[in-house]
């Protein structure tokens, strides 16, 4: 099958989006007003297809058509965790799968989404890392995850979304020429505040300081996971290239405007990067770019015999930095019954489909 050539409406920013189809109605001797119909639908209606835009005449339904598409990933597998988390497994138009997360709290909605589908970063403690790299997603790949969560939050009494986090598969700033037309999307588009989005990285430093660079306030989540370069090279190969003196001098150029923009992820390993003498350096980083520190207990995955710190470890992690003046919380493992791990349903899936195809 020839891959589809007409431009994805959804992976175009709002401005292009109102430009692009101004011009397409005005080539028609359509009204202006035409452009913000279509705009309403996608970003109010969150229409799957054109045939949806009633108010607009069935034969401009039908030009659309012929020169558009609008491409939202369809769920292939949803599962729902006891503890309220749901992942989806979103099936691409061309057939690639990747993940997204609904994580419910108390006081928000927090949707975790995809950048890339596989990752080329190969960090040794994440299971995308181990399945290697398949190809970037688009502007409208990235955003209609949210957009498809958003439904599917709206019709099972999940409420709103309010947090989205791009901490999916795949590393978002080697994909930057998708990144920031979807930040852009996100927020100016479907509304969402610029500082309730969070990109994560495992250090890309030109990424980061593009992000820094942006007036929008969106907020950076670096994947620390070790506070020496040494002990970080055994975890994130990356390091080798962005050393973490590079990467703290670009985390600098983020002005904080009164709020925290920068958080550091540190995932627990039992006996790996849980000695009680790295809380120093790591409070002393912290410190440095004021970032908040998130400890995440390691959540096993099927190619690592690693296990998560012992609970003592972890409470000694949490009042050292708090101690040294770090602000810092533990964050609770959501979803451990359904393969919250990043990559762990799309792993599984393609395994059986792979035993599927090897029993046909
Ligand atoms: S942790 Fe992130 S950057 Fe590293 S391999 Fe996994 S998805 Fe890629």
């Amino acid at each position: 099958m020839s891959p589809d050539v007409r431009p994805d409406l959804l992976s175009l920013t709002p401005d292009m989006l109102h430009q692009t189809l101004e011009e397409h109605f005005a080539s028609r001797g359509q009204p202006g007003y035409r452009a913000g119909q279509v705009q309403k639908w996608i970003y109010e209606g969150l229409a799957h297809s054109i045939d949806e835009m009633t108010d607009l005449p069935a034969s401009e339904r039908a030009a659309l058509v012929e020169v558009f598409r609008i491409d939202e990933p369809v769920a292939d597998t949803v599962q729902r965790s006891e503890d309220g988390t749901v992942k989806h497994l979103w099936r691409l138009s061309d057939g690639e799968l990747v993940e997204s997360v609904l994580i419910p709290t108390e006081r928000r909605l927090t949707l975790c989404i995809s950048s890339q589908v596989g990752c080329a970063m190969g960090c040794t403690f994440c299971a995308t890392g181990w399945g290697g790299f398949d190809r970037h997603l688009s502007a409208g790949e990235i955003a209609g995850q949210y957009r498809a969560s958003r439904r599917w939050a709206e019709q099972h009494d999940y409420g709103a979304i309010s947090n989205i986090v791009y901490m999916g598969m795949g590393e978002p700033l080697a994909n930057r020429k998708a990144i920031h037309p979807s930040l852009t999307i996100l927020n100016q588009g479907y509304g969402v505040g610029a500082r309730r989005i969070t990109v994560s990285t495992v250090g890309v430093v030109p990424g980061i300081v593009e992000l820094a660079n942006r007036p929008e306030q969106f907020k950076l989540a670096l994947s620390l996971h070790a506070p020496s370069g040494e002990l970080r090279r055994d975890l994130i190969p990356l390091e080798k290239r962005y050393p973490l003196p590079e990467v703290l001098a670009a985390l600098e150029r983020f002005d904080d405007g009164g709020g925290k923009r920068i958080t550091f992820e540190y995932t627990m390993i039992d006996g790996v990067n849980d000695a009680p003498e790295l809380i120093g350096p790591l409070g002393d980083l912290a410190l440095r770019v004021r970032a908040f520190v998130n400890l995440i207990p390691f959540n096993p995955i099927p190619y690592q015999s690693w296990g998560p710190s012992k609970p003592n470890r972890i409470r000694d992690f949490e009042q050292g930095l708090a101690k040294r003046g770090v602000s810092v919380a533990v964050r609770e493992t959501r979803g451990q019954d359904i393969d919250a791990a990043c990559g762990q349903l799309r792993g599984h899936t393609l395994v059986q489909i792979d035993e599927k195809r090897a029993r046909t």
